[in-house]
């Protein structure tokens, strides 16, 4: 690509060719629960591009990054009055990363207060609800991981956590739950869970990802847990559809504090009894770090409680003008969700014979990304508008909703059939609503324009389904050996399922 386009004119008209593929918040909110896709405002991010941030390297002697020491500071201190903790550490690339910190922290606490001749405390419980990347860094490090129940209300099920907290109390190490909760809810209980938790002699990990839910209104350092990590790129603005950097700082109780990462090379990233590096740089991200600086800083004490108090509001509008279309599988006190909701189209399913995918294939033919799929309950949608969308693309999309079910009942009436109608072959491309054969039961119009304001401005997708599961399940490897790059300008594709010994190094390293 860099050798296609050497004017500036071709640059730009290639950038705007694959921006215009690109389904992103530029063209409609991205619902995706869990993720908090928020606006990224220009003006918190202007200030990555000055070359007064940009241009420093991250081993830079301190003396000569004093501005970037006072950010890091102000964000450190601004953290912590947040979510009531005592210190935290910005060094973490992703929330994941500062999941395994703070487990770190936790295990290095236990050690340093094990009594003599006790087994070390390792295990971590973790509630069937929570997100994937609780248990993989529970076993990164070093623990053994427990599965708590969940009731048929999705809270953690106080029953079974006493159970387990009691049975495995003389190696208990940590409960790690996520409050709110990723079914959505904010769930009553977490109180008494730190306090069973704490009463067994272990710490409580409160994965703070959903903080959008929190700030300003309630504070996890204040309601019983003793480590968290926060997700900048989700609750804090900086822009993150693609894998962009990340900062999930960790932030901690005071007796934690002595086990926050640190850094060889730089004294000043962290305390001197900390565990060590958690990444290569001693603040980890630094360089984008401008952003939630910058949008803390614009919005005050009262504009951030203001934007969760929107965030929630938002969720619940939305659950309450689609219960009726798909029922919100669950819902705390009052019926209320907290920042999102999940959307139940398994009855749907069963009814019609639409799927979840076919939903949220259907949804890009309306101009909107999907919501979140099945996560974390299989056939389900989990929406989580943010504060950054008004009332019309609120509304744009409930009607989007409820018009894909007026699309499903025709399914289930057998106007159209499971195999043959607008949902199943969502999306629709140009190039196949313009093709000279139309074999479909149903008009071109349908599938392009199902409501009336897609005439006006349309997404089109420039691709079809593919079968996502199917390349799950047949692993190709594609390294070629090194020989073939010889006098290649381009690498030969290799047909795997010739060689049974590619598709076994290739299962190997999936394992
Ligand atoms: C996003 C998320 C994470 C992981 O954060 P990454 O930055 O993607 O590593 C962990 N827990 C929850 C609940 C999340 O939503």
């Amino acid at each position: 690509m860099f050798h296609l386009h050497r004017s500036e004119t071709a640059m730009l008209r290639y950038l705007r060719r694959l921006a215009d593929k690109d389904l992103a918040l530029d063209r409609g909110m991205i619902p995706l629960g869990s993720c908090t896709m928020k606006l990224n405002a220009t003006t918190e991010m202007a200030a990555v591009t000055w070359p007064d941030f940009a241009d420093i390297h991250p081993f830079a002697p301190l003396d000569q990054a004093a501005g970037y020491l006072e950010l890091i500071r102000d964000l450190e201190r601004w953290l912590a009055a947040i979510t009531g903790y005592a210190a935290v550490s910005l060094q973490p690339n992703a929330g994941s990363q500062g999941e395994l910190a703070g487990l770190l922290a936790i295990r290095a606490y236990h050690r340093d207060h094990a009594s003599e001749g006790r087994p070390a405390r390792d295990v971590c419980l973790i509630p069937s609800s929570a997100h994937g990347t609780n248990a993989a860094s529970a076993v990164m490090a070093g623990m053994r991981v427990v599965v708590v129940a969940c009731d048929s209300d999705g809270n953690v099920d106080l029953e079974d956590l006493a159970a387990k907290a009691s049975a495995y109390s003389d190696r208990l190490a940590a409960l790690m739950v996520t409050y709110p909760s990723t079914h959505g809810v904010y769930e009553e209980g977490i109180g008494r869970a730190c306090d069973l938790v704490h009463s067994c002699g272990g710490l409580v990990y409160v994965d703070g990802a959903n903080l959008n839910a929190l700030v300003g209104l309630a504070k996890p350092g204040a309601f019983g847990a003793d480590v968290s990590h926060l997700n900048l790129h989700k609750t804090f603005c900086i822009p993150h559809g693609g894998g962009g950097p990340g900062v999930g700082p960790v932030a901690v109780v005071e007796r934690l504090a002595p086990y926050l990462p640190n850094h060889p090379l730089q004294p000043e990233a962290g305390p001197s009894t900390g565990v060590g590096p958690i990444s290569g740089a001693p603040w980890g991200s630094a360089g984008i770090l401008m952003i939630p600086w910058a949008y803390i800083r614009l919005m005050g004490a009262r504009g951030l409680r203001r934007a969760t108090s929107v965030a929630v509001l938002n969720a619940n509008y939305i659950a309450w003008r689609l219960s009726s279309y798909y029922p919100v599988l669950y819902t705390g006190r009052d019926g209320l969700v907290a920042h999102e909701c999940i959307l139940d189209l398994r009855p749907l399913t069963k009814l019609t014979g639409v799927t979840v995918d076919d939903v949220a294939k259907r949804l890009i033919d309306y101009g909107f990304h999907a919501p979140t799929m099945s996560f974390p309950v299989p056939g389900t949608l989990m929406v989580e508008p943010t504060e950054s969308e008004d009332l019309t693309e609120i509304d744009r999309f409930c009607r989007a909703m409820i018009s894909i079910r007026r699309e499903a009942d025709l399914v289930g009436a057998g106007t159209w059939p499971v195999h043959d109608n607008p949902l199943r072959n969502a999306p629709h491309t140009a190039s196949m609503l313009v093709a000279d054969e139309w074999a479909h039961p149903y008009a071109r119009t349908v599938a392009a324009y199902p409501v009336a304001s897609l005439r006006e401005s349309k997404y089109w997708s420039p691709v079809r389904r593919i079968d996502g599961a199917y390349g799950d399940r047949n692993p190709v490897c594609t390294c070629p050996p090194v020989e073939m790059y010889a006098d290649h300008d381009v690498v030969p594709a290799v047909d795997a399922t010739a060689d049974p010994d590619i598709l076994a190094v290739s299962a190997d390293a999936r394992g």
